[in-house]
C-alpha cells in the first residue's frame, strides 16, 4: 500500500454512534489531515446477526462516505470478539484459562484457536467480506481479527496439542528424551496421558514449570494454532483477492507469540505502540527495531497508538504537549510508514471511554489534543512521498528469540529477578544512545550484512544456530554474548559438559558455577588497559555472576569482590578472523556505554551523526541515493549540535549551517543540501 504519503488515521468505530456522528466525524478527518481508516474491527454480530443471517448494509454506508471522502480503508475483519449467539450455540468456541476454567460469553479475544465453530465461521465471514468489497475503490489493506494473543487449555486444545507432539516426534520414546521425562516420573506411555501445561498440571505460576519441556512445546504449539486462526481468514481472502495486502496488529514484545514465524504469513508489519509515561526512548526504540527487522527491515504500520493517554494503566498521564508527535515521528525514524490511533472518537460506554481519542467526548476540533494532531497531519502532508519505503541499514544485530525468553523464564531458578527482554534492553539502550542503528535478528536471520552481533542470554540454541555464530566469528564478525547463554538445546535439556555449552570453543571458556544475588546486591567489574582513554575503571553488575574458567579467552576485566574476586567478568577470545566476547554478569549502564563505543570504534561501526547531545536521537532512512536524517530531541530543553554538511529541515523548511538548534520534544526530518 502507499497513498503517496505517510498513512495517517486510526480505529474508526462508527457502529458505536449516529449517522449524524459519521458526517460530522468525517468533517472532523478532513480537518486533521487523516486519510486512512480502520473499520469494523469489532462488527461480527452486526455483520451476522444469527447463523444465517449477514447484513452489510451499514459497512456498506460506511465504505461509500470514506471513499467520497477520500479517505482509503484498512479493513478489519471483526473476528476478534465473536457474537453471544455463537457461545450459545458453539459453546466450544469459548476458552479454558490458565487455572483450567472455562469461559462464558464476554469481552474480546474471546474464541477457542482449536474451536471447529470458529474454523466455520471465522473464515466465512471474511469471505464474505472479501467477495463483498474485493473491487472497492477505497480498499487498501486488510486487518485480521485484532491483537491476537493469549492461549486455550480446553480439550479441542488439549487433543490438538497432542497431534502437534506426535507430529513433532514421531515416536513416544523421543518424546520422553527430549522432555527428560525420566525426572520425577513424568513418562508418558500413551499420547492421550499428554496434558496440556496449566496450573491444574504442571504450571506452577506464570513463571516456573515442572516440566520445561512440556511447557516450551506447549508455547510453540499455542503461537501456531493462533497462527492458525490467521491463517484462516489469510487464505480466505487470498482465494478471492491474491493480490490482497493482509496484516495483522502485533503488539511489540509480546511474549505468548513468536513474532518471527508469524511475519512469514504477513503481508506488511503492522503494530500497536503503548508506551508507559516512565518509558525511556530507547525502550520505544527497541519495539520498533524488533518490528521493523521481522520483515528485513521492510517499512511497517504504527497501527495503534494513543494521541493522550490509555485507560489500563494504574496512572493514566496525559501525553504531554509536543510528546504525541514526537514520539509519531519516533516510529518513522525507526522504519514506520505509517501513523495511526487508537481511537478517533472516544467512545461513551464501557471498557475504553477513558481512553484517549481523536475527537474527545466534547466533540470539539478546539482541543489541545486535536490540535496536535491536526498539526501532525499538515506536516506528514508536506513531506509528501519523500521517505515512503526508505530503509535503514545497521552494522549492528542484537538477537531476540523468543524460545529462549519462553525457556529461561520458564525455568525455576537461577534467579527470579532475571526478565529476558531487560537484559537484551540493556544492550539495545546503549547501541541507541550511541545513535548506532540496530536490527533485532533471530535464529532465522542472515548474519552477512552485520559487523557486531550482540546475543544477550543466548539460552537455548536451536539446531544450526551455533554453526552459524561460529561462522560468522570465524569470517571476522565480533560476537558479545552473556551469562547464561549456550546452556541449552531445543527442549531446554542442558548441553553436556556445562555452558557455555556448544559455545565454548567460540568463546574459549567454560562456566563453572553461577551465582545469583538479590538485585540491589552489587559486584563491581574492574577493567585494565582495555577500553582505550581510561586504563582503569570500575563499573558494577548485579543479578547473575558466572564464574569462568578460561581456556583460550583472555581476560579483559575481573570482578572485584567475593570469593571470586579477581576472577574474569569480561573476557574476548580471538577466534578465527573475528572476536567473541563474554559478559559474565549484569553490568551498568557505564560499563555498556564505554564497551559499545569500544566495540563500535574496533569495528568501525559509525554513530549515524557525529557530536549528538545526550538525550537527542538520530537515526538514518535511506532511499533511492539519498539520505533523510530524523533528529528527535526527548529533552525539555533546546539542544544545539555540530554539522558536518549544511542541511534542511524538510519539516519547516529551514536550514542550518555548522549548527543546528532544536527546541525541547523538537523533530527535524532533514537531508543535506
Ligand atoms: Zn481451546
Amino acid at each position: 500500500m502507499n497513498l503517496g504519503k505517510i498513512s495517517y488515521g486510526g480505529d474508526w468505530n462508527p457502529e458505536q454512534w449516529d449517522r449524524a456522528v459519521w458526517d460530522e466525524d468525517v468533517r472532523l478527518f478532513k480537518e486533521a489531515g487523516i486519510d486512512f481508516l480502520s473499520i469494523n474491527i469489532f462488527a461480527w454480530t452486526l455483520l451476522q446477526p444469527s447463523e444465517d443471517t449477514f447484513d452489510f448494509s451499514q459497512l456498506d454506508e460506511i465504505f461509500a462516505l470514506l471513499h467520497a471522502n477520500n479517505i482509503k480503508i484498512c479493513l478489519a475483519t471483526s473476528t476478534a470478539a465473536h457474537p453471544a449467539w455463537m457461545a450459545t450455540k458453539y459453546p466450544d468456541i469459548l476458552r479454558v484459562d490458565h487455572q483450567g476454567r472455562k469461559r462464558k460469553f464476554g469481552d474480546r479475544h474471546n474464541s477457542c484457536p482449536s474451536s471447529s465453530a470458529y474454523a466455520t465461521f471465522a473464515p466465512k465471514l471474511a469471505t464474505a467480506l472479501a467477495t463483498r468489497y474485493q473491487n472497492h475503490p477505497a480498499l487498501e489493506l486488510w486487518h485480521i481479527s485484532n491483537e491476537f494473543g493469549g492461549s486455550c487449555y480446553c480439550e479441542n486444545c488439549e487433543k490438538r496439542f497432542r497431534v502437534w507432539l506426535q507430529q513433532q516426534y514421531i515416536t513416544l520414546e523421543a518424546l520422553n528424551t527430549a522432555w527428560n521425562a525420566t525426572f520425577w516420573s513424568q513418562i508418558i506411555t500413551d499420547w492421550n496421558e499428554i496434558v496440556v501445561p496449566n496450573q491444574l498440571s504442571v504450571q506452577w505460576s506464570d513463571r516456573g514449570t515442572a516440566m520445561q519441556g512440556l511447557a516450551l512445546d506447549f508455547m510453540r504449539f499455542n503461537s501456531e494454532n493462533i497462527l492458525g486462526m490467521y491463517n484462516l481468514e489469510y487464505d480466505a481472502i487470498k482465494a478471492i483477492i491474491p493480490e490482497a495486502m493482509i496484516t495483522t496488529n502485533m503488539m511489540g514484545m509480546y511474549r505468548p507469540l513468536n513474532y518471527r514465524k508469524w511475519a512469514k504469513r504477513i503481508d506488511v508489519i503492522a503494530w500497536d505502540s503503548y508506551p508507559s509515561p516512565n518509558h525511556s526512548a530507547a525502550q520505544t526504540a527497541l519495539a520498533h527495531d524488533l518490528m521493523r527487522s521481522l520483515k528485513d527491515g521492510q517499512p511497517f504500520l504504527l497501527m495503534e497508538q494513543t494521541p493522550s493517554q490509555t485507560n489500563w494503566q494504574p496512572y493514566n498521564a496525559l501525553k504531554r504537549p509536543g510528546v504525541m508527535r514526537l514520539q509519531s515521528w519516533q516510529a518513522v525514524a525507526h522504519g514506520a510508514d505509517a501513523i495511526m490511533f487508537f481511537q478517533m472518537r472516544r467512545s461513551i460506554g464501557a471498557g475504553e471511554k477513558f481512553h484517549g481519542a481523536v475527537i474527545e467526548h466534547s466533540g470539539r476540533s478546539d482541543t489541545r489534543v486535536f490540535q496536535e494532531v491536526a498539526a501532525l497531519g499538515r506536516e506528514l502532508q508536506q513531506l509528501g512521498n519523500k521517505i515512503i519505503g526508505s530503509r535503514i541499514q545497521s552494522d549492528v544485530a542484537i538477537w531476540f528469540d523468543w524460545e529462549s525468553w519462553w525457556a529461561v523464564e520458564n525455568s525455576l531458578g537461577p534467579s527470579a529477578g532475571l526478565h529476558y527482554t531487560e537484559e537484551i534492553a540493556k544492550y539495545h539502550t546503549a547501541f541507541h544512545d550511541a545513535n548506532i542503528s540496530v536490527d533485532m535478528i533471530g535464529p532465522d536471520s542472515s548474519l552477512d550484512q552485520y559487523k557486531i552481533l550482540v546475543a544477550p542470554v543466548l539460552y537455548l540454541l536451536q539446531p544450526g544456530v551455533n554453526e552459524r555464530i561460529k561462522t560468522f566469528v570465524d569470517n571476522g564478525g565480533t560476537l558479545v554474548t552473556s551469562f547464561l547463554s549456550g546452556v541449552a538445546d531445543q527442549n531446554d535439556r542442558v548441553f553436556p559438559g556445562g555452558p557455555p555449552g556448544l559455545l565454548r570453543e567460540t568463546l574459549g571458556l567454560w562456566v563453572e558455577e553461577i551465582d545469583a544475588l538479590p538485585p540491589e546486591q552489587h559486584n563491581t567489574m574492574l577493567v585494565q588497559n582495555a577500553f582505550g582513554s581510561r586504563s582503569n575503571y570500575e563499573y558494577t553488575c548485579n543479578l547473575l555472576f558466572a564464574i569462568v574458567r578460561l581456556e583460550t579467552a583472555e581476560t579483559i576485566a575481573t570482578y572485584g569482590q567475593d570469593f571470586y574476586a579477581g576472577t574474569p567478568v569480561l573476557t574476548r577470545n580471538q577466534f578465527g578472523a573475528g572476536q567473541a566476547w563474554f559478559v559474565a554478569s549484569s553490568p551498568d549502564s557505564n560499563f555498556l556505554n564505554d564497551f559499545v563505543q569500544h566495540l563500535c570504534r574496533e569495528n568501525n561501526v559509525q554513530p549515524v551523526m557525529q557530536g549528538v547531545p545526550t538525550g537527542v536521537k538520530v537515526t538514518k532512512r535511506s532511499k533511492d541515493g539519498h539520505d533523510y536524517y530524523f533528529i528527535l530531541n526527548h529533552t525539555s530543553s533546546t539542544q544545539t549540535m555540530p554539522l558536518e554538511k549544511p542541511m534542511r529541515d524538510l519539516l519547516s523548511g529551514q536550514t542550518f549551517t555548522g549548527s543546528l538548534k532544536i527546541e525541547a520534544r523538537g523533530v527535524l526530518v532533514a537531508e543535506a543540501i
